[in-house]
């Protein structure tokens, strides 16, 4: 496959896919629990229309792939489809080096950095790692285009709640970060959230809750 066609493809962002898959396994529960036809064709129509909703703007190619989904009968199949969907389809995040990495945090002395080779960049909507030298929690965004680095510490971590970014109720940490707030002046923000990043990409099924976050911590 060329690459102008791999891209044209590539047209759905980790959370997509996780709402996608949400739907998907929905689908093929409901084909294997309920009996009745018509309840089984009514949630393949609307698990269909909240992806089309989810992901605007579609080509009628990539609405026929994804439609693929509504006639899947069971997990291995499910399984199948979506395994293909990901390799397919799904927007990797920015690529990342070391050299990349360590700019992104100017004032971390040794910086432990994530083994970037073994990431699955495709299942990122951003990268968070846990720095056990310094104790401190990395995240790699990407914020209005452009890849930010946040450098925080995690408090009060033994604690079940709402993550700010996934919105999934799961082990979190209170995530605390300096940001400027004026010309030489800091200001210490907190916001719950998965103390696991991998658990959090893969809960996480709309961007926008990722966005209000920086929002609240770039603004
Ligand atoms: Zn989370």
């Amino acid at each position: 496959m060329d690459t102008a066609k791999k891209t044209e493809q590539m047209f759905i962002r980790n959370d997509q896919y996780n709402f996608i898959a949400q739907q998907v396994y929905f689908i093929v529960h409901t084909q294997n629990t309920v009996n009745h036809q018509d309840t089984r064709d009514g949630v393949k129509l609307h698990a269909m229309a909240k992806v089309r909703e989810m992901i605007p703007g579609m080509t009628e190619n990539q609405e026929a792939l994804l439609n693929r989904m509504t006639e899947l009968e069971n997990e291995t199949e499910a399984r199948t489809f979506l395994n293909e969907l990901k390799r397919d389809c799904v927007i990797p995040f920015q690529a990342l080096t070391k050299k990349k990495v360590e700019k992104l945090f100017p004032k971390a002395k040794k910086l432990q950095i994530p083994d970037l080779d073994a990431l699955d960049f495709q299942r990122l909507s951003y990268l968070g790692w846990f720095d056990t030298r310094a104790h401190k929690q990395y995240l790699i965004v990407e914020y209005q285009g452009r890849l930010k680095g946040i450098a925080g510490h995690f408090a009060n971590s033994n604690n079940k709640g709402i993550c700010s970014i996934c919105n999934h109720l799961g082990e979190v940490a209170l995530f605390v970060t300096k940001v400027k707030s004026g010309k030489e002046t800091y200001t210490s923000r907190g916001n719950y959230i998965c103390k696991d990043s991998h658990v959090c990409n893969e809960n996480l099924t709309d961007i926008k809750k990722l966005e209000v976050f920086l929002d609240h911590l770039f603004q």
